[in-house]
């Protein structure tokens, strides 16, 4: 962590992005009453936008002259950041304007980020003005660190670029479901959790992966070169290889095909009270894969969700979950059954293949 005083302005004035959707509809509202004063008392000045419509978020950063802010505010949810950081990514000028600080306030249903930098910060668990407060806290002091980001490519030519998690299964189908009980706030995934365990699901498809300690000792064959990006020009993946050619030898190819959940996040957690990955950093330089094979019952399922609560999924040795962080996954689904989600958001069911970039944004945390 640093203060903006050395290598970045103080932050002076603001982009804040709103979304009246989000959560409980609230966003407005927090953001006058909680948001407003702190940023008031910092001498912070800002620039309201009240998103329309989907996707006006992306086109508003995608779109706008971002010299007039230090950083990118969004009060929301991580739906809202997700536009965010791929309308950067999609700039002629994306290298530089993805080192814009983004900060994420939480005023969403699914708030992971916010919550996982909370937790990053050495914070108990807040709830939500108290992690609103917190989080208004550190954009107010002008902390900034580096977040690595994971880019996503599909079969049919899908970029994306995520900054929380990439999913397939049980919890993309949960968090999809429970997109019509928003108005729960973050109760919605309790609530969601219980009807997907009624009519549980086998997804087919084959994963494979390049673990983190294999790509820190790389073969010397074999290996993509590595190409660095030109001006101007997208960013390149290096671990990655086309689809229609098997993946590096030095990958691991699971050997089950039948799954209930394939779930890669790459922050610590997945919601306000649900600790997916107990280790993961802000950069980490790793995604934190989870899959849990078919044939698991109800009951051992519904323990290992009630476990995340506290992060102690892993201490179960529960024999159908598998946990394994690496820098670069690919899933190719058998079936289109369900969707896929990024970030919470749903993608259409198709191959993905994805890598980690190391530090790719800033982003406000202790
Ligand atoms: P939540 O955490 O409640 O899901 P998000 O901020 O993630 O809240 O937003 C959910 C979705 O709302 C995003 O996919 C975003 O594109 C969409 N959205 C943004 N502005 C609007 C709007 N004015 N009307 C409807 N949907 C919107
Ligand atoms: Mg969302």
């Amino acid at each position: 962590p640093r203060a903006t005083g050395g290598l970045l302005p103080w932050p002076r004035r603001v982009m804040v992005l709103l979304n009246p959707r989000s959560g409980t509809g609230c966003a407005l509202q927090l953001f006058h009453s909680q948001v407003q004063p702190m940023l008031a008392e910092a001498a912070i000045e800002f620039t309201p936008f009240v998103t329309e419509r989907p996707n006006h978020a992306r086109e508003l950063v995608r779109d706008k002259d971002l010299s007039q802010w230090d950083a990118v505010v969004v009060l929301a949810g991580d739906g809202l950041l997700h536009e965010v950081v791929n309308g950067l990514m999609e700039r002629p000028d994306w290298e530089a304007a993805i080192k814009k600080p983004l900060c994420t306030l939480p005023g969403g249903s699914g708030n992971a980020l916010a919550a996982s930098i909370n937790h990053y910060a050495g914070n108990t668990r807040a709830t939500q003005e108290e992690l609103l407060t917190n989080c208004t806290y550190l954009l107010c002091k002008g902390l900034y660190a580096p977040m690595d980001l994971v880019s996503l490519s599909t079969a049919s030519g899908k970029r994306l670029f995520s900054f929380l998690s990439f999913g397939w299964g049980f919890i993309s189908d949960v968090d999809i479901a429970s997109e019509k009980y928003r108005r729960l706030g973050n109760a919605r995934f309790t609530l969601g959790t219980f009807q997907k365990l009624a009519v549980l699901q086998v997804y087919k498809g084959r994963l494979s992966y390049l673990p983190v300690e294999m790509s820190l000792f790389p073969p010397s064959n074999g290996l993509p070169i590595h190409i660095l990006p030109q001006p101007g020009s997208s960013l390149e993946d290096p671990l990655l290889v086309p689809f229609d050619q098997p993946v590096p030898k030095h990958w691991t190819v699971v050997p089950e095909e039948e799954f209930i959940l394939i779930f890669a996040i790459y922050q610590s957690q997945l919601g306000a009270d649900f600790i997916m990955a107990p280790s993961a950093k802000l950069h980490d330089s790793s995604m934190h894969l989870f899959y849990l094979k078919a044939g698991i019952s109800r009951l051992a399922l519904l323990r290992l969700f009630l476990a995340m609560d506290k992060g102690t999924h892993l201490d179960m040795n529960c024999p159908h979950l598998h946990y394994v962080p690496v820098r670069a996954f690919r899933l190719e689904p058998f079936t289109s059954t369900g969707l896929m989600t990024v970030d919470g958001e749903p993608l259409p069911c198709e191959p993905v293949q994805g890598q980690v970039h190391d530090q790719l944004c800033l982003c406000s945390a202790a």
